[in-house]
């Protein structure tokens, strides 16, 4: 399938199917911006509850935060951010479309209007969204929302530090929006003016850089296999040359996957030294230091950077794990997601809507499973179209109450993969689906 093709095929299916709205649609949109749907926000959900299982309740050296969106700018100033958080940004003299310089070829014409040599030179743009704090929009009051959820780490360290008397190495998480003025947004929600991370602050001991280095690279690669389950294939990792790292930054990976528009950053990894700490400490006068408790000696702890992004990983995910097989008539549409990533554990029909007793066992069993897991009902059309309507969301399993299930209490089960049909006891649902979510 052209790439192309596919990428409309995943909008048209998230749209269609209640993943991901265009934003703010019945006013005529608002360019880039995405709302996510009934499905949409089960998926995403998803992926951050397992994220926070994996690297925050499994283990005993991270724990939580959730700051504020709009911090003080001194935080800003601080981190460099107001100074050089920018890119490169021109504008073609005859059109006016505004490019990210280094994303277009600057010789070539304008991709708008075809004018040749029409661009000005590039002036640096800052990505941060601007706002006012109060009544008066005035420069005293001009503050910025977040454009990354690493800083409040920094800032918080010392709460976070004295509160829960952690020793090193230990990290900080936290999941959260982000936004970024970006001049060129687009892909859907690859690039998108506001977005989710999900970034954890490692901090360590300087001499423990590279193998905590390592331990966070095993542990990104693992996520992405065994939670995310994308074909590793898919997936590159690009060595961030010393000339292109932020130049605090003594080690930076870009973990790159293969979207349907081309090959482009995933996540990242970064070794940030003890830069942003001194900096906040610099700016706060506030010392921000560990004190070891054996030695007694104080020092300003290094950190390991690993990021990612909310949205990428949706997009990673419907990428991936979107299929269509034979043809014609036997043509079938499936999202093969791992079943503890789908909206629906299971969807429970009745065979026939106009049997009372089905439809009474049918809901009975349906009821039972939505204690514990969000399970979908249908009862429109034949058995056919529900399979294929559950197919197309990614409903690991659909479940049929039929007239033997009156007689043997047993129920048929049917895989979304493989099309196979089991017959399965009512009371051994449970375990079946949570069997299939380890
Ligand atoms: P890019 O080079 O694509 O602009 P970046 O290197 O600036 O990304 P980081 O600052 O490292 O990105 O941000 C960490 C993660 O946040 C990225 O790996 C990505 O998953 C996500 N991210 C960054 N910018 C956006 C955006 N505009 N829309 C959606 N996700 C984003």
């Amino acid at each position: 399938m052209a790439n192309q093709e596919l990428m409309d095929k995943i909008v048209s299916l998230c749209k269609r199917r209640g993943f991901v709205f265009p934003g703010s649609e019945i006013y005529g949109g608002m360019a880039n911006s995405w709302d996510y749907g009934p499905l949409g926000v089960e998926l995403k959900n998803n992926i951050k509850n397992l994220w926070w299982k994996r690297f925050v309740h499994q283990r005993d050296d991270v724990v939580g935060l959730d700051a504020a969106l709009v911090m003080n700018p001194k935080v800003w100033q601080a981190s460099g951010h107001l100074a050089t958080f920018s890119d490169p940004l021109v504008e073609c003299k005859n059109c006016h479309e505004r490019y990210r310089a280094d994303q277009i070829e600057i010789s070539a014409p304008c991709q708008k209007c075809k004018k040749e040599n029409t661009f000005t030179e590039a002036k640096q743009f800052n990505l941060m969204l601007k706002t006012f704090i109060g009544p008066a929009e005035d420069e005293a009051n001009v503050a910025y929302f977040r454009p990354e959820t690493a800083q409040a780490m920094f800032v918080d360290f010392k709460n976070v530090l004295d509160t829960t008397r952690r020793k090193l190495p230990f990290g900080i998480a936290q999941i959260g929006k982000a936004f970024r003025n970006e001049i060129t947004p687009g892909n859907f929600i690859f690039r998108t003016r506001e977005f989710e991370q999900m970034e954890i602050e490692y901090f360590i001991r300087e001499g423990d850089w590279e193998r905590a280095f390592e331990e966070w690279h095993e542990a990104m690669k693992d996520w992405m296999k065994n939670d995310l389950g994308l074909d590793m294939s898919h997936v590159h990792e690009l060595e961030v040359e010393a000339a292109d790292r932020a130049h605090y930054s003594k080690r930076t990976i870009d973990f790159e996957y293969e979207f349907p528009f081309g090959t482009k950053e995933l996540y990242g990894l970064a070794y940030r030294t003890d830069f942003d700490l001194t900096n906040h400490q610099n700016a706060s006068g506030q010392e921000l230091q560990y004190r070891d408790p054996e030695t007694n000696e104080s020092f300003v702890p290094h950190v390991i950077e690993p990021t990612w992004g909310v949205d990428r990983s949706v997009l990673a995910v419907l990428s991936e794990h979107y299929v269509e097989e034979g043809e014609g008539d036997s043509k079938r549409v499936y999202l093969k997601l791992p079943a503890k990533l789908a909206p629906y554990k299971a969807a429970v029909f009745p065979l026939l809507k106009n049997k009372p007793e089905l439809v009474a066992k049918a809901q009975e069993i349906y009821k039972a499973l939505r204690q514990e897991y969000l399970v979908a009902w249908d009862d429109r059309g034949n058995v056919g179209k529900r399979y294929y309507s559950q197919d197309e969301i990614g409903t690991p399993f659909c479940i049929t109450v039929d007239f033997e299930t009156l007689e043997d209490n047993a129920v048929t089960v049917r895989d979304r993969d493989t099309g196979d049909q089991v017959r399965i006891a009512i009371d051994k649902l449970q375990s079946y689906i949570a069997d299939s979510l380890k």
